[in-house]
């Protein structure tokens, strides 16, 4: 390998760094300290057997060869998924800028004002859309986010019924994805026709989809009054574009509503990544899954966004849960939210009428022609009967370069789009036998539907309609954060490492990014195959047999794999088998997992050094016998230590008739150096948005595959709609498309082809030497808590900061404040120990920036001790009272008892500063006071623009 080659390029510390950093630890070469590190009976015996790698120009030239393979029609197919024109201004300048994907999810406020502003734009038009005043800022995807407003209507509403009623004619993945966390949380589902009414009996929620999968749009008030009389709240399901145009949910007396904003703006990626939005009525805030941006003030009283009732997130109410939403879909809410900022209220109503006038002029058209359109109303779908024809028609509509929904023999749905044209809808009448030329177009929304309310009237957007104007407001955003693309960000358990340009660019091709989800298998040959090469690679790396690429986050493979466990002791007659053994030191998402999958969760103590208690863990074993389902470790542990006990934890476990989960949100120190499916899981997720270079995004998208051992293989997840007819039966899906965000797989596809496995498994090793190297030059002055062989920690450290908080009163958040004013993101606060920072530099940062943070982290020990030798308060320090902004420095008035060029060059002047746009901001405060839509612009007076309107 030469420093020339990919892996050469992505690993930061060069092989002369490495000597330096090595003669640091006191090791002549890195596998000594490998060896040192990681417990011999852990060790993979032999080199990771993957193709040889390629350079940058060869992977690129591969994955366009496959992209080519791909078929890109015209899709008409409908079922929740229709191609959008993607503005080329967001697409090249959010969805393909590093500005914006390499940012981290916005826990830090100072340096995410940009991305907040995006997000809380997103919250305020899907709450404007909805007529419903709290959003949050994205789920996963149409199908889970029903899921979760199923689980927040059982929360919340008063009814005792385990009784969901569920629209007939809502989407059938969505169905599907409901039956199956439904089926774990002992909720019992029951399909209804909302034109026969509601039958009888109690039920505690009802979901209703607006427009229906078959096109029609229902008047809901009556079925919703019906819902609300018998004691159960509703959801609708609603889409976004539509309901320019239609009744809201809120105003039809909606408690919920959910959807997908995919058609704003953002490519169909053969099923994902793309947001899907929940928003709630009053009173229901607090039951919210995922994000929610809200509005504060900062230390200088001035507004200032940051996530709300944050502490509840971080901790996903453990075994508590009703939601183990972590990683959402940041970017491409983003980017939906941009879509409406840039078109504007009048412009997306432009498009949704252009989308229902189609519609309407070819049901004429067909009609006219002598066929059944079986719909009475409609917004964009149609099903048409075609007795025995439906081949036939679909037959020649492919011929057409079309594809239309395959419903049965006698029925074809057709769906119109954003970019559906005339000589679009010419095609599909040839296909059906009828002629051409005009056709009468009824209306297609019911008499009292039409949306009369108006929306979107906060001027963002209306401001930026011109793409002078557009690009601006874009670079001003991104300016305001920072992200990867400025400086290291050295989060533990998050592995924020470089996101290659050369594995980002081929998710823009058209054969990866404008292929519908249930497109024929036949058009989807070249992700076939890429999907193919990468489970196979992957199950090399991990030692496990298959791979389900379905989970769109680490949460989701948590809840597939724990589903497979419990589907194996089922088929081995022990389904009372539902213990889950889990470390107090876990991360959130597991126990929350856990619940979902109608697991109990029973903790297993820390023992004094931070490894699991193997004494209290075999009690437990012996204590649960034969109700043991699993225990779920992540290795290494969250606390960034290879642990010795691992094997004889797995055995304990196995003895006891359990299965062994291992999180592997830590893979970054195995790759090539272990593999958990040899020493002992039965079953992983992986994080390719950590280990495998798909960007964070702002707080999503994400990938999390589910890795299993051959005995739990059957229970994958299955898909109704799976391209593969094999896997269409089975324990049911945990996400709405088959293979979930597979729009993005390119992307560790890329990675592993470019480094091959002698490159993966030097980046382990660069990752877990640069772990090591901050840890011991920052020991002196920051004990690091917990190191396990020869003294060494794994891929990550933690910084235990508790006794000087006791000695000063200088917090972990005011380091991490201050760290802005060097120019860092912050590492990971408070876990998985309260009162300690985490640091993981990862293999991508070079020493002359793992030096400039171990500067700034002793420039920062040195202003303890300042505050320790009485030189100022704690509150007086430049610690609580950053991070510094330009303006704080610019006010004529300093009564700070430091200089000010201390204050916001605390590492000497430079012109390459990056200044946080907004001081400390005050989290109880937006908490107590929250406001989640965007605040009217006067209450941003910036002197600069005049006075505000
Ligand atoms: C990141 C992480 C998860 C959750 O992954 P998401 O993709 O955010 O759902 C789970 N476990 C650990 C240890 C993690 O670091």
């Amino acid at each position: 390998m030469s420093s020339f080659d990919f892996a050469g390029r992505h690993i930061g510390p060069t092989p002369g760094d490495q000597a330096v950093m090595l003669a640091r630890l006191g090791y002549p070469e890195l596998d000594a300290l490998i060896d040192a590190a990681v417990p011999s009976g852990i060790r993979a015996p032999e080199e990771l057997r993957l193709p040889e790698p390629v350079s940058e120009t060869e992977a690129a030239a591969e994955l366009a060869a496959l992209a080519a393979r791909n078929v890109v029609a015209v899709p008409m197919i409908g079922l929740g998924y229709h191609p959008a024109i993607t503005p080329a201004v967001i697409r090249r300048n959010v969805l393909e800028s590093p500005a914006w994907y390499t940012a981290y999810t916005p826990y830090q406020p100072e340096i995410s004002q940009g991305r907040l502003e995006a997000l809380l734009n997103f919250q305020t038009m899907v709450g404007d859309l909805t007529g419903l005043p709290t959003a949050n800022a994205s789920l996963l995807d149409e199908a889970t986010a029903v899921a979760e407003a199923v689980m927040v209507m059982r929360r919340a509403g008063r009814s005792r019924s385990a009784r969901l009623l569920l629209d007939s004619d809502s989407l059938p993945q969505t169905i599907e994805v409901v039956r199956t966390r439904a089926a774990s949380a002992g909720i019992e589902v029951e399909l209804v026709d909302l034109d026969a009414g509601l039958p009888e009996g109690d039920f505690f929620g009802l979901v209703a989809a607006y427009p229906g999968c078959s096109g029609e749009v229902r008047d809901l008030r009556p079925s919703i009054d019906a819902a609300h009389r018998r004691g159960a709240l509703a959801t609708v399901s609603a889409d976004p574009l539509a309901l320019t145009l239609l009744v809201p949910p809120g105003e039809m007396g909606a408690d919920v509503a959910v959807g997908s904003t995919q058609r704003f703006g953002v490519p169909l990626f053969y099923g994902g990544p793309h947001a899907a939005y929940i928003a709630v009525a009053d009173g229901l805030e607090r039951h919210l899954p995922g994000r929610l941006v809200g509005v504060s003030v900062d230390s200088a009283g001035n507004p200032a966004y940051r996530l709300a009732l944050q502490t509840r997130e971080q901790h996903i109410r453990r075994d508590r849960a009703t939601s183990n939403i972590c990683t959402a879909q940041v970017l491409l809410a983003v980017v939906a939210s941009m879509y409406a900022v840039y078109h504007g209220p009048e412009g997306l109503t432009a498009i949704a009428e252009r989308v229902h006038g189609h519609t309407a002029r070819l049901a004429g058209r067909l009609r006219r022609a002598g066929l059944e359109v079986r719909n009475r109303h409609h917004f964009d779908t149609l099903v048409v009967r075609v007795p025995g024809r439906a081949d036939e028609v679909h037959a020649a509509a492919a011929a057409r370069g079309l594809r239309l929904r395959e419903i049965g023999p006698d029925e074809v749905g057709v769906s119109v789009s954003e970019i559906t044209t005339p000589a679009h809808l010419d095609l599909v009448a040839e296909a059906f036998g009828a002629g051409s030329g005009p056709a009468v177009a009824g209306d297609g929304i019911p008499a009292g539907l039409r949306r009369t309310s108006a929306f979107l009237r906060h001027p963002v957007f209306r401001d930026h309609h011109s793409e002078t104007a557009m690009l601006r407001y874009l670079r001003r955003l991104s300016d305001r954060d920072f992200a990867l693309d400025r400086g290291m960000i050295p989060l533990g358990s998050c592995t924020m490492k470089l996101n290659a340009t050369a594995e980002m660019e081929p998710i823009s091709l058209p054969g990866f990014a404008e292929l519908h989800p249930f497109a024929p298998a036949a058009d989807a040959t070249g992700y076939a195959e890429l999907i193919d090469r990468l489970e196979s690679w992957l199950a090399e790396v991990t030692g496990y047999a298959r791979v389900s690429f379905q989970p769109n986050a680490g949460s989701q493979g948590e809840l597939a794999g724990l589903l497979a466990i419990r589907a194996h002791h089922r088929a081995q007659g022990q389904p009372g088998r539902d213990v889950c053994l889990i470390p107090a030191s876990a991360h959130g998402t597991n126990a929350a997992s856990a619940v979902l999958a109608g697991l109990r969760v029973v903790v297993v103590a820390t023992a004094e050094d931070g490894t699991v208690d193997l004494a209290d863990l075999e009690a437990k074993c012996r204590q649960y016998g034969d109700v043991l389902a699993a225990a779920m470790v992540t290795y290494p542990s969250t606390h960034g230590v290879y642990e010795q006990g691992i094997t004889r934890l797995c055995d304990l476990v196995h003895a006891y008739g359990g299965q062994v989960y291992i999180d592997g949100a830590n893979l970054n120190a195995l790759l090539g150096v272990a593999r958990p499916g040899s020493f002992g899981g039965d079953v992983s997720h992986l994080n390719l948005h950590k280990t495998f270079c798909i960007p964070h995004g702002g707080g999503g998208p994400g990938v999390g595959p589910v890795a299993v051992a051959a005995h739990l293989a059957p229970y994958l997840p299955s898909h109704g709609q799976h391209p593969d007819p094999a896997r269409r039966a089975g324990i049911g899906p945990v996400s709405a498309a088959p293979y979930g965000s597979a729009g993005i797989l390119p992307i560790p596809w890329a990675y592993i082809r470019m480094m091959g496995g002698e490159g993966l498994t030097a980046a382990t090793k660069a990752a877990v030497l640069s772990a090591n190297y901050v840890a011991r030059e920052l020991s002196a002055d920051f004990p690091v808590l917990y190191a396990g062989n020869g003294g060494l920690v794994a891929h990550e450290c933690v910084l235990d900061l508790r006794g000087l908080t006791a000695r000063t009163g200088v917090t972990v958040e005011d380091v991490a404040k201050r760290l802005v004013d060097h120019g860092f993101h912050a590492p990971t606060m408070s876990f998985p120990v309260p009162g300690t920072l985490m640091v993981e530099p990862t293999e991508s940062e070079n020493l002359r920036e793992l030096d400039r943070f171990i500067r700034a982290m002793k420039a920062i020990r040195a202003e303890i001790d300042e505050v320790a030798a009485g030189a100022y308060t704690a509150a007086e320090s430049p610690l609580r009272r950053a991070p510094h902004t330009a303006a704080t420095l610019a006010d004529d008035h300093w009564d700070r008892p430091y200089p000010r060029s201390r204050g916001g060059f605390p590492a000497g002047v430079t012109p390459d500063k990056y200044w946080p746009p907004v001081g400390r901001v005050d989290q109880a405060y937006g908490d107590r006071n929250l406001v989640c839509s965007c605040p009217p612009p006067a209450a941003f007076h910036d002197p600069s623009e005049g006075e505000a309107a």
